[in-house]
This record gives C-alpha cells, sequence and structure tokens, in this order.
C-alpha cells in the first residue's frame, strides 16, 4: 500500500511529532522544504543561492524553484513507495503543479488547532540556549524555575515565540495556506477519480491521544490496513 502524504499544520501544531511518527511507523521519507532549502543555502549550492533572500527574509520561495525542487526529490527511489511532504504545497499554484506532473496524493492531513492553544504552547516554551534543551512552563517545567535542570543556568525565551512574533507567524500561516487547504477540501468533496483524501484531525491534547487520532482518520479513510499499519511489515523504518 502507498502512503503519499501532504501534513499542513500551523507552528506549534506538534507537525514535527506527527511527521517523525508517520515517517517511521510507515517507512516512508519525511520531506520537509524548509529543512531542504535550509540545508542547500548552508552548502551554498546554485539552489541555495537562489533562495537565500526568501527564505532569510521571511519570504516565499518562487514557485517554479519549489516546484522543480520537489519533483527531483519526489524522483528518487525512497520515495517509490509513498512520502510525507511537510511544508510543500504552500500556494495553489504548487498544488496544481502537482497535479498536472501526475503526483498522486493518497491523503492531505490537516493539524487543526486554534490560535489560542498555539499561543498558550508556544508563550510557554523556554530554552537553555547553550545546550538546546526546551522547556515548558506548564507542560514541561523545569525543577527550579526558569532555570536549566542540568547546569542550573537561566533558561530564555526564543524571539520568535514572544507573542507579538507568535501573532506574526500565525497570520502568515492562515493567509498562506488557507487556500490550499480549500483546493484540496474542494477536491476531495467533488470525489474525482484520484482525488486525494482530505483528513482533519483535531491537534489539540496530549501527542499520543493525537497520533491515535491521526491513524484511526487514515484507517476511516482505507489507508491504513486494520489493527497495524501493514506497510510496518513491508518495509521496515526509513529514516529522515
Ligand atoms: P519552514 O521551515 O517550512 O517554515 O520553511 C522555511 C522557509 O523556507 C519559508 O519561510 C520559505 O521562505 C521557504 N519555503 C519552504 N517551503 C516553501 C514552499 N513550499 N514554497 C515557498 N517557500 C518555501
Amino acid at each position: 500500500m502507498t502512503m503519499r502524504l501532504i501534513l499542513i499544520g500551523p507552528p506549534g501544531s506538534g507537525k514535527s511529532t506527527q511527521a517523525t511518527g508517520l515517517s517511521a511507523s510507515h517507512g516512508i521519507p519525511w520531506i520537509a522544504t524548509g529543512d531542504m532549502l535550509r540545508a542547500a543555502i548552508r552548502r551554498g549550492t546554485p539552489l541555495g543561492e537562489a533562495a537565500r533572500p526568501f527564505v532569510e527574509s521571511g519570504g516565499l520561495v518562487p514557485d517554479e524553484l519549489m516546484v522543480r525542487l520537489v519533483k527531483e526529490r519526489l524522483a528518487h527511489p525512497d520515495c517509490r513507495h509513498g512520502f510525507l511532504l511537510d511544508g510543500f504545497p504552500r500556494t495553489v499554484v504548487q498544488a496544481e503543479a502537482l497535479r498536472s506532473a501526475g503526483i498522486a496524493i493518497d491523503a492531505v492531513i490537516e493539524l487543526a488547532i486554534d490560535d489560542m492553544e498555539i499561543v498558550r504552547r508556544l508563550s510557554g516554551r523556554r530554552v537553555h540556549p547553550a545546550s538546546g534543551r526546551t522547556y515548558h512552563v506548564v507542560f514541561h517545567p523545569p525543577q527550579h524555575a526558569d532555570r536549566d535542570d542540568v547546569t542550573g543556568e537561566r533558561l530564555v525565551q526564543r524571539d520568535d515565540d514572544a507573542p507579538a512574533s507568535i501573532t506574526r507567524r500565525l497570520r502568515a500561516y492562515r493567509e498562506q495556506t488557507q487556500p490550499v487547504i480549500e483546493y484540496y477540501r474542494r477536491w476531495a468533496d467533488s470525489r474525482e477519480a484520484g482525488a486525494p483524501h482530505y483528513i482533519r484531525v483535531n491537534a489539540a491534547g496530549p501527542e499520543a491521544e493525537i497520533r491515535t487520532r491521526l491513524h484511526s482518520a487514515l484507517r476511516a479513510a482505507g489507508l491504513v490496513a486494520n489493527g497495524r499499519s501493514a506497510s510496518i511489515e513491508q518495509r521496515g523504518h526509513t529514516p529522515r
């Protein structure tokens, strides 16, 4: 059974956590376009150089470049049985490019969570800059307030986790992504042959519960065999 997925979710929706789980349990590569671009920029490749100004300013990299990048990546042999796209498509033009290239998608999964909950999650996050250890004032508090458990050093809040930045990031997400969500929702509703399933998962609550909801939704859509994922035995794990 192939598993070609698009995962969409705002910052703070637990997208990376769920992507890691899906990628491991279905043996499919996790393709995060933001990570690919950052790696290309670090290596100084022509793609990296072309993308750099857009990524650094927080704008979108031109569709043509992104479509070429993703098409090349999806042609790799590790995508034969499926893939998990994260961060792409970001525009309707990109979504249409996938469709017109004949790249089939089994399901588009939206991790849905309201803004209040996102602000609560992200604004409580604290980091220990030297080690990268992260805490949350409510969900994962340090042993002593504002102090790293290992070194006792002071914890800080990332600049982009400040409430004003969170609001800005969320606004950008809603503006960019809503049309893509609508595009897939409408296509799924059309019940056309080849239309991907559209799956909306409530992303509020504990991680494990969200994973269970996701799995049930994929099973209900007929994408996962009853019980365990059929693909686990067949393909094993492909690390990211
Ligand atoms: P992310 O890590 O997904 O937040 O992506 C980081 C940055 O990479 C974005 O702010 C964009 O500049 C760029 N980027 C990633 N994916 C895309 C895409 N599908 N279309 C355009 N730009 C993208």
